[in-house]
């Protein structure tokens, strides 16, 4: 679809101040709100500029993404985030690696938010090490049958569909043994057990296969080529949740985001708490805005997504700190009635300052996006381990 860029800024303003109101307008719950957002979105030919039209988006080039991030910069709805691992991270990995039908019958429903999706990768005994994973996949007919556990399954509780990975030759070297699935949440093999997380909420899950299904050609890339899927959609999520997501996503209040508390939230409330001329909090405010600032740039200057990843991580651990000096100088207390969907100010800020430490968990930790960095950006040696050619099955295990 040609167009300027004059005209697609117009185009995504009228749909901000005259279309999302009305779509928003008496539409409760956060899953509610964020489907009715997304089809709007879709119905106007916004919901994702880059993919090409044949799956829903308008193929638009670098210089109209720009207008996109500069247009919707703080305007995304906060319910966007029931989207983040279909919208940002399995979708595109679908779209780059899958087959024209998973490609058809996922991707459209998936950006009109139709469809939510999780993301199975973690087990108990394996999380930076993932390629140990052992959930197993066997093939059986026109069927593939899955048992195994996964755990901190975001959003798997709402989740319709999964990305999976799934062990599926045990003598090939542990990297290479993997396959990526499209596994449907709503059947009998598939029981989500919550996990309530120090927030007092439950965000995540353990879940649990026991010979669960999907169909023989739910494979995303090659049957046992899982691993450069599943790096390949690990890109996407260091960049969705580093840099990037202080370019586009809503700061407003931000809760069930994973976004650093602003620093303009920080400013009113050493406004509120008397404490503007204490020249600590000045000098922690200055700090916190340059490394705003920081995130921002790294995330549109799209460097290696670890380094955005950590710099926000970061930020968002000393903007908590700020926080709870300014908020709760009597130390963390909060209520144990927390609760993310009511708009208490104490509430959002303790939330923040429980949840910045996951931050620097989920997507990866800190430690392995230092390591990825030393390995793929300085050409240091790999990590110390076993040879990577031994079969799977004669590793020690946890
Ligand atoms: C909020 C949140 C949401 C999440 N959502 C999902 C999800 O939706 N789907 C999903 O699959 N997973 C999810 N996870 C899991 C997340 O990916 C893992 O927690 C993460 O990969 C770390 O794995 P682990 O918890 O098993 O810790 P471990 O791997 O056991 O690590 C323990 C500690 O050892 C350090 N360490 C481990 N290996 C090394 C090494 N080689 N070098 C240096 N240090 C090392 C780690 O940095 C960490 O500090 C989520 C986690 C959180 C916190």
């Amino acid at each position: 679809m040609s167009t300027t860029p004059e005209t697609l800024r117009a185009e995504i303003e009228t749909f901000f101040d005259d279309v999302l109101p009305g779509a928003l307008d008496g539409v409760t719950g956060t899953v509610n709100r964020g489907k009715a957002w997304r089809s709007a979105l879709f119905d106007h030919g916004l919901a994702m500029l880059e993919y090409p039209e044949d799956v829903g988006g308008r193929g638009a080039s670098k210089a109209e993404m720009q207008v996109w991030r500069e247009t919707t910069r703080g305007r995304i709805p906060r319910e966007d985030s029931v989207f983040g691992i279909g919208v940002g991270m399995a979708l595109p990995t679908v779209r780059d690696h899958g087959s024209e039908e998973l490609r058809e019958r996922f991707i459209k429903p998936g950006l009109r938010g139709d469809e939510i999706w999780c993301q199975m990768y973690s087990e108990p005994g394996s999380g930076s090490d993932l390629a140990s994973l052992t959930t197993r996949a066997d093939l059986d007919g026109d069927e593939w049958i899955v048992t195994g556990q996964k755990v901190w399954t975001s959003g798997a509780h709402h989740a319709d569909y999964a990305i999976l990975l799934a062990r599926t030759d045990w003598d090939a070297p542990k990297h290479r043994g993997i396959t990526m699935f499209v596994l449907p949440m709503d059947q009998p093999g598939v029981e989500v057990r919550p996990l309530v997380q120090m927030t007092g909420i439950s965000e995540f899950n353990e879940v649990f296969l026991s010979e669960a299904r999907l169909p023989r050609s739910w494979v995303v890339g090659e049957v046992n080529g899982g691993w450069a899927t599943a790096v390949a959609l690990l890109g996407h999520e260091r960049q969705q949740t580093g840099a990037k997501s202080m370019s586009g996503a809503s700061h407003s209040r931000s809760k069930a985001g994973r976004s650093p508390i602003p620093v303009a939230q920080l400013r009113e409330l050493a406004e509120r708490a008397g404490r503007t001329d204490d020249p600590v909090v000045r000098q922690d405010l200055a700090r916190l805005h340059s490394g705003e600032q920081i995130v921002k740039w790294i995330g549109a200057r799209g460097i290696h997504p670890s380094i955005g990843k950590l710099w926000r991580t970061k930020q968002g651990r000393a903007a908590a700190d700020v926080a709870a000096a300014l908020a709760f100088p009597g130390g963390p207390a909060w209520g144990a009635d927390l609760d993310v969907d009511r708009n208490e100010e104490d509430d959002y800020f303790a939330y923040h300052i429980l949840n910045c430490r996951g931050m620097s968990l989920g997507g990866g930790t800190d430690e392995i996006q230092r390591n990825t960095l030393g390995e793929r950006a300085l050409g240091l040696p790999r990590e110390p381990g076993p040879d990577r050619s031994t079969p799977f099955s004669d590793l020690p295990r946890n």
